[in-house]
């Protein structure tokens, strides 16, 4: 936990509010230590704590996001070393369909998976009217 990133607050004798560098307070799941943000895109941010789950060839991460300057609504934030830069960003109501389709992906084959990730590259290319789909993927 970041101590400098706190506001006291003189009519409570509560813990004192955490917030970010730009004064937006944390939500009650966030670990960011926000000492370490002061430039950059993402600076500023409120992230919960959360594993990185080693796979063979890097590892994934599923954690809890919210930007830090607006009132969007957090987000779960899917992240993969071995893919694109960045994280997949999803609703908190898709949170339970996505464990779902992960969880059924267990049984499933390393050939399934790739036709499973083909397809989500097919259904991108159909939208927007690319010839390949292989346009979509991240190698
Ligand atoms: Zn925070």
């Amino acid at each position: 936990m970041n101590d400098t990133a706190t506001t006291a607050d003189p009519r409570s004798n509560g813990p004192a509010a955490r917030h970010n560098a730009h004064g937006h307070p944390c939500p009650p799941w966030c670990v960011t230590d926000h000492s370490e943000q002061r430039h950059g895109p993402s600076a500023g941010y409120h992230g919960s704590e959360s594993p990185l789950i080693h796979t063979p060839s890097g590892y994934v991460n599923a954690t809890a996001y919210q930007n830090g300057f607006s009132d969007d609504e957090p987000q779960i934030a899917v992240t993969c070393l071995n893919g694109p830069a960045g994280c997949l960003m999803t609703a908190v109501r898709d949170a339970g369909f996505l464990a779902a389709t992960v969880e059924d992906l267990a049984e499933a084959t390393p050939e399934q998976h790739r036709e499973f990730a083909a397809a989500i590259r097919q259904a991108a290319a159909v939208i927007t009217g690319a010839e390949d789909p292989e346009a979509w993927a991240f190698r």
